[in-house]
Formats: structure tokens, sequence, C-alpha cells
């Protein structure tokens, strides 16, 4: 379908205005499965943008909204409601990484990450050391779409007709083991992008970074890239080095879509901000969290001039409300380790099925956020071109086929199949998601 075309439903309802139709109208859904309005059944392998973590239409979830919203609908963030307060108290006890004990609320994620980068800045400007105002962030990264986390990301696509006017910012490789400059997955690629980081924070001048802002795991934009074992404790110890604070994004991967409560985990790094949204309501109500430790805290509580303003919908109480009901049932129903456990199935039968591609650069993941990246040629990792759209005609392929997954890929890594389903996806549910996957690209491909 052109791209100026859009699909109108019976009431007249465009699709999104601004983005290319795809004439999809979801009027239901139960737990992995999306209902259409001609009764289709889709099943949701990516949990629709990588959030709905505990599954659709939890009517727990759905009366802890409808009791909070009963009370105070609103009051001003930054008062107390006992829903935010059983929030917090559940964030510290349950889920937190030790140190991260300041909880700062927003909507989404793209908020979320500017805020952390805002009191990263904040927190040096309340010290005295003025002199820290960069930010430095990865060459293949998704922070948000606001323009500071837009200019921020290393993500060609969603910059686009941006160019002029978003500030360009000092970064850091990627630590990508496939498109290491040693070759692929060489076993020193790990110390290979820390000697790199260290001289790009070298160039940047260290006493001018305020702050380092990676995705442990890196999501959609380069497609569930994890880095090596010995990366993100390097990348901790430069911080630490260099006075830099360490913010990690994990809008997409918190909350237990890669098999722990936080990729961070997976590495044993303890960040000084981590950013976390999608999975903490599950898609039932926009929240996203700031967690900071109290030493990037007191400096500017203790300032008498700088505070960190909220954004009006910070701290609903039915989201608060939401987000507690889902963490609740993560803890109850074990979710978090059996994202691992079947994100183990998932993966194998992905190896099993296309593994060896002609057209596969790599099946790659962790926990339940795993994703196939598609070449024109395996061996020199050379892309399709651009115009050929190969991630949209695979994604339209598969929904035809009855399953969906979300595209990523950026500049000339374009085409990748991201798949993030709900925690409680069946054995059968990932097999038919990676047996779709395998047949709708031979399809495209053929
Ligand atoms: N950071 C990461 C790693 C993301 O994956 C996303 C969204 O996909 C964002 C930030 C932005 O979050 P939002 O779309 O909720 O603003």
């Amino acid at each position: 379908m052109a791209r100026d075309q859009h699909t109108t439903t019976t009431t007249g309802l465009r699709d999104w205005p601004f983005l290319p139709a795809r004439g999809i109208n979801i009027v239901d859904a139960d737990d992995c499965w999306l209902i259409d309005s001609d009764g289709r059944r889709i099943l949701d392998a990516a949990g629709g943008a990588i959030v709905a973590n505990v599954g659709h239409g939890r009517a727990e979830v759905a009366d802890a909204i409808r009791e909070a919203s009963l009370h105070p609908s609103y009051v001003v963030p930054t008062w107390k409601t006992p829903q935010r307060e059983a929030l917090v108290e559940r964030l510290r006890r349950d889920w937190l990484p030790p140190g991260l004990t300041h909880v700062h609320l927003t909507s989404g994620g793209s908020e979320g990450v500017e805020s952390a980068v805002k009191i990263a800045l904040q927190h040096f400007a309340a010290k005295g050391e003025t002199q820290r105002v960069k930010i430095m962030a990865r060459d293949v990264s998704y922070h948000g779409t606001t323009l500071a986390t837009a200019a921020l990301s290393g993500h060609i696509g969603r910059k686009r007709g941006l160019e002029g006017f978003l500030a360009r910012h000092p970064t850091l490789p990627t630590p990508w083991t496939l498109r290491s400059r040693l070759g692929p997955h060489h076993p020193d690629a790990g110390a290979a992008f820390l000697e790199a980081s260290r001289a790009a924070i070298e160039a940047a001048g260290p006493d001018t970074v305020a702050a380092i802002l990676v995705e442990a795991v890196t999501g959609s934009s380069g497609g569930a890239i994890v880095p090596p074992p010995d990366y993100l404790p390097g990348l901790r110890a430069l911080c630490d080095e260099y006075g830099i604070l360490l913010i990690v994004d994990e809008v997409m991967t918190g909350f237990g879509r890669v098999g722990a409560k936080f990729a961070a985990d997976h590495f044993g790094v303890a960040p000084d901000l981590l950013v976390s949204g999608k999975g903490l309501a599950g898609g039932y109500a926009a929240i996203c969290g700031v967690f900071a430790t109290a030493a990037v805290a007191e400096p500017i509580a203790a300032a008498k001039d700088i505070s960190v303003m909220f954004h009006t919908f910070a701290a609903l109480p039915s989201a608060c409300a939401a987000a507690d009901a889902v963490l609740s049932i993560l803890e109850r129903e074990q979710l978090v380790a059996r994202a691992g456990a079947m994100g183990a199935k998932l993966r194998a039968r992905l190896d099993e099925r296309l593994g060896q591609h002609p057209h596969v650069a790599e099946v790659r993941g962790v926990g339940l956020l795993q994703a196939v990246e598609v070449v024109r040629d395996r061996d020199t990792l050379e892309p399709f071109a651009e115009e050929e759209k190969i991630t949209d005609k695979i994604v339209r392929e598969a929904l035809r086929r009855g399953v969906f997954y979300y595209p990523g890929g950026t500049g000339p890594v374009r085409d990748i199949l991201v798949m993030g389903p709900p925690f409680t996806v069946s054995d059968a549910q990932v097999e038919q998601m990676a047996d779709t996957l395998a047949d709708s690209i031979d399809a495209v491909l053929a």
C-alpha cells in the first residue's frame, strides 16, 4: 500500500496518521492472542511493542485500575497516594537492584530516559561540576522519540527530517560481537569495544561527560544485541574511573523480559540510574520508572535552587495500581523464570529453523527478547537495499499467516524481526512463532 494511503474503519478512523498504513483493527484480545474486527486470531509474538508481559485480558489488573479510579483520580505527582506508596514499596522490596532507592515516575520510556538525563545533568550542576554537560550514547541504539532522546539515539530512521535540529552527541560503539573489528564473535571482542569506548571518552573530554547512556541489551534498533560478558562490567569500571554516571535504559528489557528482573543483573552491574517502562504495567497503563541511587539524588535534594520537574500524568493512582497488580502477577506466577525458560525454547526452535539460513545473519537475544537479522549475504553481512523493504514484507506476510512480529533495525542493519511475546506463551505458540517466521522469510525471499 502506498505510504500516503490510509485505510479507514467503519467509524471513519484513519490509521495512525503519520506512519504507513497497515489497516489492522484489533477489537479484542486473550492472553497471547489478538482478535481483529473480522474475528481473526493473531498470535502476538511481539507483545505489541514488546510490552504485554503478562498477556492480555487480566481481570485483576482491570479491577485494580477501576478501584483506584473510584478514589482520587488525580493528585499532583508530588503528593502521596496509597497506590504510589504501595508500588514504590513493592519496587524497593522485591524488584530494584540494591542501592536504587529513589523512584521518579513518568508516563513513558522517552520521558523516563529524558528525566534520567536531566537528573544526571542536575546532579553535577548541584555539585558545582558545571562543566559536565555531555551525555554519551551508542551508535546503534534507541532511547525515545522526544527531541533530546532522539538526538541521543543511534537510530538513523527515526531521526529523518530532524537532522538539522537535533543536537549532536559524542558516541560509543555498540558492543556487537557479530560486527566486532576483530571478526565475528572474537573472544577479545569485549575488550576491544571497551578500548574503543575509552578512546571515545578521552576524545570527548572525560571531565565534561556527565553520563553514559546504554541499553544493557539493545532492543529493536539493533535487534536484541547481547554484549560480551565483560563489556558492561568494564563500562561500569570506566564510568567509575572517570567519575561519569552510568544510565542503563531498560525500557524494553526490564521487569523480567530477559529472564532476570533486569538485563543488567545478567552482568552483575549496578547502574547509577536505571530506566524501565514497558513491562512495568505490561501495557495496562502508561507508566515508566526512573530509579536512582542516593548518591545521585542527594546533591539535588540539598541544592536550594535545583529540582527535577514532574510530568503531569506521572504517578497517576490508576497507573500505579496497574503496575502494582502486574508486578504481583509476575511474582505469584513466577513469570520471570518462565520468560527465561520459554525464551530458551523459542531460541532453540529459531536456531533449528533459521540458524543456518543463507539470508539470516544471526539469531540472537536473551530470554523472551529474541531477534532474527535478515541480510542479502550471510557471509559478507551485506544487507538488502532499503527500497526493498524486506522487513515490512516479512511482517506483512507473517500477519497474513496469523503472527505479529515487531519490525526493527536501522541504517545498514535494517532488516530485523523482533520477538517479545507475553511470558505466558506456550510451547506450541513458541513453535508457531519460529515456524511462521521461517516460512514467511522463505516466502518473501523466494
Ligand atoms: N528506550 C528503549 C530501549 C525503548 O525500546 C523505547 C521504546 O521502544 C524507548 C526508550 C522509548 O519509550 P516510549 O516509546 O515509551 O517513549
